[in-house]
């Protein structure tokens, strides 16, 4: 039955893929060592991504500016990778703020987001002359009083409602909008209006160069408030994919519920192969036509004074970071096994949106003593638990075809966890520490490790 059942082979970028063959003593060791799930990071790589971004712009010769969503990932790492390539962050918190800066980011690089801001982050971002994208009227408000406070001019762009997007909770109504600018035109002595930002959910590059228009238009209009606009943030949401092409269309047509513990059903799935993704996206956005525009994003932007500002967060981390897990025990429940892996489904967050982190782990088996018969290797389908006491904390509902049956000891490799996946959800449940993360590089004969940072709640 092991030859007919879906499997979703994961990408691997071919540095990590060589690290992972040529280490696999290595990764043993650094498991046993930290005696815990480990995240292993790759900073290096995040530099390629933001390299690959900067590319297009250069290529379509659009004045732009790269800020890292920062709640992506948690690691200290990618923002200083971040400040060490010249991009700017973005940030939602007083938390996220101040991690940016001990990161090396200055505060004019450093653009906040998020809805109803608290007064505190608002302060912090106003002293530090960063960009604040303004979601609602009375935060607007807030902010004037807080920079006349301060004696200082906040900058500020104007979060846009997206036009195709009406469930969204986010950003000013064109009505708000209009307030919005007169507001800024009164207040001149204590904000600075630079331009409009949104951010959309789903992937379609389409729907952000439409989006775009509309803001190059907003741009226009602002002129007539006498406000100099001359920024057009685009958020984030750039794909990124984590299987083959067909892979991925075989993956989806072959899947049933009797492949999966418990014949578990998902809500749907992460889009796990696009043709157009992550700087190849915004390639798409720059060339495309907004609706009701006759030239492409990129010449409106040029004539009109204009620079584009993009967070990507998931995308950034591409390939930048995979996960590893021991398995604590194996039990047989007829045509497949369950797993208990030495972490929990937290560390793997698509777990906990109704849905699955579906690429197939990569199982490595545990070093042998070499006077020990080798292990038979029959296939063998196993779904993978938590070690907690939830029945729900599944860190892969899905009967995955390993080539043997895993053993106590094993190791499974999750690949690409970096955007989202890793940490996003994870707390001490249990009294479980927090998995470490380690900071790789590749560069010299052998790999070197070093420790993110420890966190104050990892039981260390
Ligand atoms: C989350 C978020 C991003 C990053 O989104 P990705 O899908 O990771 O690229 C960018 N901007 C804002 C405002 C966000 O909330």
């Amino acid at each position: 039955m092991v030859n007919d059942v879906p499997r979703l082979p994961a990408l691997w970028d071919p540095a990590l893929r060589e690290f992972v063959d040529e280490h696999e003593a290595m990764i043993h060791e650094l498991a046993n060592g930290f005696d815990a799930p480990i995240h292993l990071l790759f900073p290096q790589r995040f530099a390629r991504n933001v390299a690959a971004f900067q590319r297009v712009l250069d290529e379509r010769q659009v004045a732009g500016r790269v800020y890292y969503a920062k709640k992506a990932n948690k690691a200290r790492c990618f923002v200083r990778a971040a400040a060490e390539s010249g991009i700017g962050v973005d940030v939602a918190s007083v938390g996220e703020f101040a991690d940016a800066l001990a990161a090396g980011v200055c505060g004019e690089d450093i653009g906040v987001s998020g809805p109803a801001k608290a007064n505190d982050l608002l302060r912090l971002a106003v002293l530090h002359d960063a960009l604040i994208a303004i979601d609602s009227l009375d935060e607007l408000g807030r902010l004037i009083a807080i920079a006349q406070q301060c004696e200082c001019i906040a900058r500020v762009l104007l979060r846009m409602e997206p036009a195709a997007q009406t469930g969204s909770r986010f950003g000013l109504s064109v009505a708000a909008l209009d307030s919005a600018l007169s507001m800024c035109a009164s207040n001149r002595s204590s904000v600075v209006f630079e331009g409009f930002s949104f951010h959309l959910s789903g992937y379609s590059a389409v729907a952000r160069c439409n989006q775009a228009g509309i803001a190059v238009r907003a741009c226009a209009s602002a002129r007539a408030f006498d406000l100099s606009p001359y920024t057009i943030n685009i958020g984030g949401g750039f794909a990124m994919s984590y299987a083959g092409e067909d892979d991925w269309r075989a993956f989806q047509a072959a899947q049933k519920p009797g492949d999966y513990h418990a014949t578990k059903m998902f809500d749907g799935f992460y889009p796990y192969h696009s043709a157009c993704s992550g700087a190849q996206m915004l390639d798409a956005i720059l060339t495309g036509v907004p609706d009701g525009e006759s030239k492409p994003l990129a010449d409106l932007l040029r004539e009109h004074g204009l620079q584009i500002m993009l967070e990507p967060g998931r995308a950034l981390l591409d390939q930048a970071g995979f996960t590893v897990f021991a398995v604590q025990g194996v039990k047989d429940r007829g045509d497949y096994g369950i797993a208990t892996v030495n972490g929990t489904s937290f560390s793997v967050s698509e777990q906990w949106f109704a849905s699955e982190f579906l690429p197939d782990p990569e199982l490595l088996s545990a070093a042998r003593d070499l006077q020990q018969p080798p292990r038979a290797s029959r296939p063998y389908r196993a779904c993978v638990g938590g070690a907690s006491c939830l029945d729900s904390d599944m860190v892969t509902w899905r009967k995955v075809a390993f080539a043997q049956r895993p053993e106590p000891g094993d190791l499974l490799l999750y690949a690409n966890t970096a955007g989202y996946q890793m940490d996003s959800n994870e707390s001490p449940f249990h009294e479980l520490p927090l998995p470490p993360k380690l900071v790789m590089t590749l560069d010299g004969a052998r790999p070197r490790w070093r420790v993110d940072r420890l966190s104050p709640f990892s039981g260390a």
